[in-house]
């Protein structure tokens, strides 16, 4: 069974990941979300509430599971059995520290490998932190994540 984990910080996950999650889901038997529960980034959405956000949002994907992780992606990659690593580039800037990245895990754990997918150019430009900031300013960012997901920053920073 060939199992890929899509590790990241996803807040909030965006219709980017979105359309990385189902494409990856149609290539492997199974995708594990790896949410990253890393407190030095200050996010805007708690990691339990970013794994809710995926499980509402990739509920349509019977082969895409959810689960958050802190610590070496490799050993997270590891505990599930997974084969794969995927991440998504957008553009030049995502290279540097993807391939650096890519490499290291690479050393640390040769049996894993990471594909990289090529972002749907209707999201090229989108980020967490873009949606963060039009939605900070009482912006419009139904074009940008999910129905539920803008109902969700709405609560979060308007109560
Ligand atoms: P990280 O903190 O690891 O960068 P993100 O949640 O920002 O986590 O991104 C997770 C993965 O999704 C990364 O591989 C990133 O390049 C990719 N990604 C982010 N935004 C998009 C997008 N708009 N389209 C495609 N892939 C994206």
């Amino acid at each position: 069974m060939k199992i890929a984990v899509y590790p990241g910080s996803f807040d909030p996950v965006t219709m980017g990941h979105m359309d990385i999650i189902q494409r990856t889901s149609q290539i492997f038997d199974k995708v594990i979300i790896g949410v990253l529960n890393n407190r030095a980034k200050s996010p805007l959405f708690s990691v339990e509430e970013r794994v809710k956000m995926l499980e509402e949002v990739t509920s349509e994907l019977p082969n895409v599971e959810i689960q958050s992780f802190g610590g070496l992606l490799i050993d997270f990659v590891r505990q599930n059995q997974a084969q794969i690593i995927v991440r998504g580039l957008r553009a030049i800037t995502d290279f540097e520290y993807e391939l650096q990245m890519a490499q290291t895990n690479r050393v640390m754990a040769p049996e894993v490998d990471t594909l990289f997918l090529t972002t749907n150019l209707r999201y090229s430009y989108l980020s967490s932190s873009i949606v963060k900031e039009i939605a900070a300013g009482k912006g419009d960012i139904a074009a940008f994540v999910h129905p539920h997901v803008a109902e969700q920053m709405r609560r979060k920073l308007f109560g």
